[in-house]
């Protein structure tokens, strides 16, 4: 059986990691420190994206393959962090039909094209 483990980090980056059978999701502890859960959330959902890519790609690092699960994993009020993370979500994105604004921040919400 499968073990999954999330572990908080002291390091500034998080990483989500594999080894015979078990898995590993890594927070930073600024993620769980900046008083924001919804940070965390968005952090703990990138980080087991990875894994979930892993599992049905058999790939890893920030592809259109790891894109296609977070997409469909989180919810879009996160998106902006990712989307200051990762230029290649925004590209994707917008060839979906989006359209990145200034209004893409936090309570926010997102527009796509008419
Ligand atoms: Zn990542």
């Amino acid at each position: 059986m499968p073990k999954f483990h999330m572990l908080v980090t002291s390091r500034n980056y998080g990483c989500a990691t594999w080894y015979r059978g078990e898995y590993f999701v890594y927070i930073p502890l600024h993620a769980l420190d900046n008083g924001r859960a919804e940070y965390f959330d968005y952090y703990a959902i990138h980080e087991i994206a990875h894994i979930a890519t892993y599992f049905h790609y058999n790939l890893i690092g920030h592809n259109e393959e790891f894109y296609s699960i977070f997409y469909s994993v989180c919810p879009p009020r996160y998106w902006f962090w990712e989307i200051d993370y990762k230029p290649l979500f925004a590209k994707l994105l917008k060839s979906a039909g989006y359209i990145i604004t200034k209004e893409w921040h936090y309570g926010s919400w997102y527009k796509t094209k008419p």
